[in-house]
């Protein structure tokens, strides 16, 4: 049995706190910071037991050495970003498997925002979690890869089943979806998740995570036709 805990911290970051209870672990995906990770464990009487970072960012991996020295847990990283995470135990890259009890991940690589960012998919809980690749309507910026990667990316995550949980790292959903309906303002499916996602947001809800399903349906990135069409929206996107 899992469960996850949204920990919103920072402006908009969500970090997230996974429990199985099967084996007693707990493990954090991009820890931005320490104390409100350890507090919320604490609450719980969870022990962190693992850290698991999608990338190397400072606002997914700034709460990793103090949550080690706190807890003595064991921390699993990209492979491609070692030199940059120095406080990684276990260096991953696609096609390994990361455990969290008697849950499985596989590791799939999704580099454009970072030049090693990986994605953890749990296909037995039918959740993945994708750091800052895949947003709800909204994909990251490309910071150290092209569109091609990022076109790549889209390929890999809308591959996973529709139901699939996406956890990702920000709240960012209005804003894309503000985005999304300059994209295609006729899109109904877009038109009618942005009224529920401002209605959320105006109750001061979080809007994560999505699904696969819906990212297919009203996602302007999943749903450019070409590594040139999503070249363009990305810029576009950057510029708004
Ligand atoms: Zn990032
Ligand atoms: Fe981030």
């Amino acid at each position: 049995m899992m469960e996850v805990v949204r920990i919103p911290v920072l402006s908009d970051n969500y970090v997230w706190l996974v429990h199985e209870s099967g084996s007693g672990e707990t493990m954090v995906v991009d820890p931005a910071v320490a104390g409100p990770v350890l507090a919320e464990a604490e609450k719980r009487d969870w022990t962190i037991t693992q850290i698991w970072n999608t990338h190397w960012h400072p606002d997914h991996t700034g709460g990793n050495e103090a949550i080690k020295a706190a807890t003595g847990c064991t921390i699993t990283g990209p492979r491609a970003e070692a030199a940059r995470i120095p406080t990684l135990d276990r260096l991953v890259s696609e096609g390994d498997t990361v455990s969290l009890g008697a849950i499985e991940a596989r590791v799939i690589d999704v580099p454009a925002h970072t030049a090693g960012h990986i994605a953890y998919h749990l296909p037995g809980e039918r959740v993945a979690f994708v750091g800052d690749t895949l947003f709800a309507m909204g994909c990251g910026r490309l910071f150290e890869g092209d569109a091609a990667q990022m076109y790549a990316n889209m390929r890999k995550l809308e591959a996973l089943p529709d139901e699939t949980a996406i956890y990702c790292a920000h709240e960012y959903t209005e804003a894309n979806g503000d985005f999304a309906l300059t994209v295609e303002p006729d899109n109904a499916a877009l038109a009618e998740r942005m009224d529920k996602v401002r209605a959320k947001r105006a109750r001061g809800e979080a809007t994560v995570p999505t699904d696969i399903a819906a990212e297919r349906a009203t996602n302007p990135f999943m749903r450019a036709g070409s590594v040139e069409e999503l070249a363009a929206r990305r810029k576009a996107k950057d510029n708004a």
